[in-house]
């Protein structure tokens, strides 16, 4: 596949007004009962995967990649469904949550908990037309938790035709999987587009980082991605977006957090927002310090670092958990 991948786009994922009401920032931390019910989870149970209403909209039935798609994806439900349970794995289940073999795997010390709420998305359309790019993700007009992905069917001839001979199951499956992320990820608290807060968003890299994190921790890495091997060969910036943050994002995970350190990301957007990237703003610490203990760059340092010195990676292993950011049960 080409850099065409590159050009997969998202419309306002997850809009902060498709969320119920939250607590403000400043008492975030804290146990609120309201969200709780409405997370249809409880500490002791392992949260249930949404049952959306899918529909599938074929625009243009005589392109022969509309059949096309049919063939590579008969069971569009099905191959939405499993998408959600690893968007469910990999966002909304907090450290020490996950299977008992992970929870002894990972670094133990000092982990956090937050407890999942994932966006009432009520029904996600896909949409099959002829459009140039790859794909993208929207909220309808009248109401945002109703989600619409459009996917490209000349996209599909691209991906058969591709010099990298993708299979096209597995790059349609990864595609929808990254659009579905849009449809279940939060951005910002919940009454910040309102304007009654200056809550920043986080980079469009952040966003496209977590939807291409899902993917690859899915197994749905298409050829074209290459996790880098020296930090030489990293992208200039951490927030590149796509791949390049994703890989990023996974050694936040598989390196110097743990488990869950990437849910407890998407859920501090949703809790608190994208408040003091940079540390030096934000008296208590910034985003990303309050989180992993180091701001962005020193953690884009440290990846460097890891990546220049990657024979022994297990040894590197932190579990760098900062306690301050438990939300206590
Ligand atoms: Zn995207």
């Amino acid at each position: 596949m080409t850099e065409l991948a590159m050009t997969t786009t998202s419309a306002q994922p997850a809009a902060a007004s498709a969320i119920p009401k939250a607590s403000p920032p400043n008492e975030a931390q804290g146990s609120n009962a309201k969200d709780q019910d409405q997370a249809q989870t409880t500490p002791e149970k392992k949260i249930q995967i949404p049952k959306p209403k899918y529909r599938l909209h074929s625009e243009v039935l005589r392109h022969p990649e509309s059949a096309s798609f049919s063939i590579y994806i008969p069971d569009v439900a099905s191959t939405l469904d499993t998408a959600l349970s690893n968007i469910v794995k990999y966002l909304y289940t907090s450290p020490g949550d996950g299977s008992p073999e992970e929870a002894t795997s990972a670094p133990k010390c000092e982990r956090p908990h937050f407890i999942p709420f994932i966006p009432p998305t009520r029904s996600v359309t896909l949409f099959l037309r002829d459009f140039g790019g790859v794909a993208y993700t929207t909220g309808t007009e009248l109401d945002d938790d109703h989600k619409e992905i459009h996917l490209s069917l000349p996209y599909i001839t691209h991906c058969k035709n591709s010099a990298a001979k993708a299979d096209p199951v597995h790059e349609l499956t990864g595609v929808l999987t990254h659009e579905l992320v849009h449809c279940y990820q939060h951005t910002s608290p919940p009454d910040s587009a309102k304007g009654g807060k200056d809550i920043p968003s986080p980079p469009g890299g952040v966003i496209e980082g977590i939807a291409d994190f899902v993917r690859l921790k899915a197994g749905l890495s298409p050829p074209h991605w290459t996790r880098p091997t020296s930090s030489s060969q990293r992208e200039k910036k951490w927030d590149a977006g796509y791949q390049h943050t994703a890989y990023f994002l996974a050694w936040i995970e598989d390196v110097w957090a743990g488990e869950g350190a990437i849910g407890m990301l998407n859920d501090r957007l949703y809790r608190v927002g994208y408040l003091g990237e940079d540390e030096k703003d934000c008296h208590e610490g910034g985003f990303w310090k309050s989180l992993f203990g180091a701001g962005v760059s020193e953690l884009w340092d440290e990846y460097g670092q890891w990546l220049d010195d990657s024979e022994k990676p297990s040894e590197k292993t932190k579990g760098n958990w900062e306690e301050e950011i438990v939300n206590p049960l």
